[in-house]
């Protein structure tokens, strides 16, 4: 292909409004635009890139027995009130209505629609295990759209679903979709890992998230080196013991306006380790007291799939009140009723803490568990810190790291399938549930990632696999005709092996030229320049090597080099 008949828009400044580097290349080389906030128009460079990425996941999905289908974009509103998700999606979903009334949403996830597809065509165990797939556009109202296509509002994704007879089956297809996706990774050229992480609102009890490291990534990851890794959303949390002393008796002080737990601390001189946290939570429109240790933080995640609840959110003031007796600052959890309390584990440790007395400016001195209240659950609801030991090994602390978050795995069960009645006859004719996974990628965010991953100051170095071409051809001047002859020549014999070559036939300056050339991030460069009017070589150069890395080839050696390169 050549330069000067695409529509390769490259600018010469930075965009100012953007927030991240990948993004920022985007722009820069021309490979998308943004039309609004969070709505990309991807231009023929973005989209070489994304058709790679999306034809590296199609064939991993072909292997594994997936079966390519398309869905509508627009999903009608009755499918989504059989599970409930149309109230529990929230402002995220994009709602619309037709001209007579009927209510749909833009396509966000698509489980609800192909568990409908499912139950209407598979009646019997002869049609299972099944894998179907497609390629589409998603939609979510992002609270905030940001960092380019890597959180927009319309984004491609590869979404997959698996249907199968019982739960065995459904965790070896998880398993081969889980080393599917490690391929996918590979092949794109990512440096990646993969973790546990929460289900969020798709549900399910076991998923995984495929990470690329990147340190301005959305998602912290704890991690061990005993191969544990999970997002610090879903990192579990041991006991954490406290010094054990003599029980002191309870004693009630007055704190005048002390509410905040750095300011309780401060006032009583103790360690936030000492403090007992009391928060009223509401989980679906019911209260209930969440206790934590002064210096953790509860985590909401871990909370609502405890409560198995839709939706769990801080009470307001009014609430706390009318449960406490006192305003927020001094709940603790001594004669709470009428509320569940819950516990994290490291709270019943705590001897001789302190609490809110539920009394407006007092707390409660060597308060201790059993003695002096009691709760409903103990369980890991707080957030994982520095200094916590590995859940795994138990012996190492956990260390982290930053990501971004290109595919998530879940192993949802019979969740829909119960939820939309979606079942199979097996071989005695008795009706069963359908069991189910559900498998996505951004293919969008991939692109944006990968960027992220392989990026210097001068542009973008796109691995070899998703580069928008594998070879850049820059001839100096392609009018001159002994230069534009070998440019052809070089041109022809690496496409007719199937490569992606690009020529840079524009009559503009060798500086314009080598300054995009380093933007679009084309792996490979060949330079036809004076040299090879003089003794008759090019220059070779990989994106990736430095500058002062050039070699003088013949043109049939650079032929030869980068088909040896391809295994062509
Ligand atoms: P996140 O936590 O980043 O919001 P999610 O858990 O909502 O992601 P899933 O519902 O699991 O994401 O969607 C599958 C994949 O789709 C994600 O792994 C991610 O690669 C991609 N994705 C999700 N939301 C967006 C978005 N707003 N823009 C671009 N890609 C997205
Ligand atoms: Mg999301």
């Amino acid at each position: 292909m050549f330069f000067s008949k695409l529509l390769i828009p490259t600018l010469r400044e930075f965009p100012s409004d953007v927030d991240v580097a990948s993004a920022k290349l985007m722009i820069k080389s021309g490979m998308i635009r943004k039309l609004a906030s969070g709505f990309y128009e991807f231009l023929p460079l973005g989209l070489k890139v994304l058709r790679k990425v999306e034809s590296i996941i199609r064939y991993e999905m072909s292997i594994i027995g997936g079966q390519e289908i398309i869905l509508p974009l627009v999903f009608p509103k009755s499918l989504w009130t059989e599970t409930g998700r149309w109230n529990i999606y929230g402002k995220e979903l994009f709602r619309l209505k037709d001209r007579k009334d009927t209510e749909f949403c833009l396509a966000p996830t698509a489980e609800e629609i192909i568990v409908d597809l499912v139950r209407k065509d598979v009646k019997s165990y002869r049609q299972l295990p099944l894998m179907l797939y497609q390629f589409g556009a998603k939609f979510r109202d992002e609270i905030r759209p940001r960092f380019g296509v890597m959180r927009s509002r319309e984004f491609l994704m590869k979404d997959a679903y698996s249907f199968h007879t019982d739960e065995l089956d459904l965790e070896k297809y998880y398993q081969i979709v889980f080393d599917a996706y490690k391929n996918i990774c590979v092949k794109c050229g990512l440096k990646f890992c993969v973790v546990e992480s929460a289900s969020g609102p798709i549900g399910g009890s076991l998923s995984h998230e495929f990470m690329i490291l990147a340190d301005n990534g959305e998602t912290e990851i704890a991690w061990c080196r005993c191969g544990y890794g999970a997002t610090t959303e879903k990192a579990e949390c041991l006991k954490v013991e406290s010094c054990k002393e003599k029980l002191h008796t309870l004693e009630e002080v007055f704190t005048p306006s002390v509410s905040t737990i750095e300011d309780t601390v401060k006032f009583l001189n103790l360690s936030p380790k000492k403090f007992v946290k009391t928060m009223i939570y509401i989980a679906d429109g019911n209260p209930v007291a969440v206790l934590a240790r002064g210096d953790h933080e509860i985590n909401e995640a871990k909370l609502q799939t405890l409560l198995e609840a839709n939706e769990v959110m801080l009470a307001d003031e009014q609430t706390v009140i009318s449960i406490t007796n006192a305003p927020t600052g001094f709940t603790g959890p001594i004669g709470l009723r009428d509320v569940n309390i819950v516990a994290d584990l490291s709270v019943i440790e705590i001897l001789n803490a302190v609490c809110g007395a539920n009394k407006k400016d007092y707390h409660v001195k060597n308060v201790n568990y059993k003695r002096d209240y009691n709760v409903n659950i103990v369980a890991d609801v707080r957030k994982v810190v520095s200094g916590d030991i590995c859940p795994r090994c138990k012996e190492e602390e956990l260390k982290f790291l930053r990501g971004i978050e290109v595919g998530h795995i879940f192993k949802l069960s019979t969740k829909y399938s119960k939820l939309m009645n979606a079942t199979y006859l097996d071989t005695k004719g008795k009706e069963n549930l359908i069991f189910m996974g559900c498998y996505g990628l951004g293919v969008t965010r991939i692109v944006a990632a990968a960027i992220e991953q392989f990026h210097d100051d001068s542009g973008i170095m796109w691995p070899d696999n998703i580069a928008p071409f594998e070879v850049l051809i820059v001839p100096l001047n392609y009018y001159d005709d002994r230069t534009r002859e070998v440019t052809e020549k070089i041109y022809r014999e690496l496409s007719s092996k199937g490569l992606d070559v690009l020529v840079d036939d524009r009559d503009e300056r060798p500086g314009v030229k080598f300054k995009d050339a380093d933007l679009i991030g084309i792996p490979y460069r060949i330079t036809i320049g004076r040299r090879y009017l003089t003794v008759g070589n090019v220059e070779f150069k990989a994106r990736r090597d430095s500058k002062d890395n050039v070699k003088f080839l013949k043109p049939e050696e650079v032929v030869a080099r980068i088909l040896k390169i391809f295994k062509k």
